[in-house]
């Protein structure tokens, strides 16, 4: 049967990265939510949408088209036919995006096309809610999390121009986003197993989540 594994977790936790590399060990396609997420932000903040008003968002929730590639080897995202993929990463999007993707109409829309990027499976799905919501009846489900500390090192390791402070702000206003909104607020699937990553590498993480899906 064909093989669905979720990988939830907040940012710095090393989801991007260990997420890719699974799929890339076990030859699966590999599915970034949260590029959908960003690329609907992307769209708003170029349309002029105000992303503080929930009734805007909602209004053009369905407005923009999306593509995503589902090859581990080659992640991007369009928009209306633009390649967004680093335009998704920039920090005005990351700004935004929480407020973005608490709007009920922007997350029913990106659930119902995610799971039609699902279907069958042999997919790894990364993400904040794969495991409770969008795909409960996945085979592993996996929940990384990191200290803080290692999630602020992480990041400001992958930007330039911040500093780890700054990053340690933004990531706990994020979460703090993310996990008290009112639409699915982002929590661990009751069925998940926590993998800490705080002591751990790439090679490492990706090794037990393999030994998972082996289990
Ligand atoms: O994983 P990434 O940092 O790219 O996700 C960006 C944002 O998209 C998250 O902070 C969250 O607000 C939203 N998101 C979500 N549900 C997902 C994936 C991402 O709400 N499954």
């Amino acid at each position: 049967t064909a093989l669905v594994v979720a990988m939830d977790g907040p940012s710095g936790s090393g989801k991007s990265s260990a997420s890719r590399g699974v799929a890339r060990a076990l030859g699966l396609r590999y599915l970034d939510t949260g590029a959908m997420y960003r690329a609907i932000t992307w769209w708003m903040l170029e349309h002029g949408v105000d992303v503080g008003d929930p009734q805007a968002v909602a209004a053009r929730a369905d407005a923009a088209r999306l593509a995503i590639t589902t090859d581990p080897e080659a992640p991007g995202v369009t928009v209306d036919g633009r390649d967004v993929s680093a335009e998704i990463r920039t920090q005005e999007v990351t700004s935004a995006v929480s407020a973005v993707s608490a709007v009920p109409q922007v997350r029913a829309r990106l659930v119902a096309e995610q799971r039609a990027i699902i279907g069958d499976g042999d997919i790894v799905v990364e993400g904040r809610d794969i495991g409770s919501v969008v795909a409960p009846g996945a085979a592993v489900k996996v929940y990384l999390t990191a200290s803080p500390e290692a999630r602020a090192r992480r990041r400001t390791a992958e930007l330039t121009g911040t500093t780890l402070e700054a990053q340690r702000v933004a990531m706990a206003r994020r979460d703090t986003l993310d996990s008290t909104r009112k639409a699915d607020p982002l929590v661990m699937a009751a069925d998940a197993i926590e993998l800490d990553t705080t002591e751990l590498n790439l090679e490492e993480v990706i090794a037990e989540v393999l030994r998972l899906v082996k289990e």
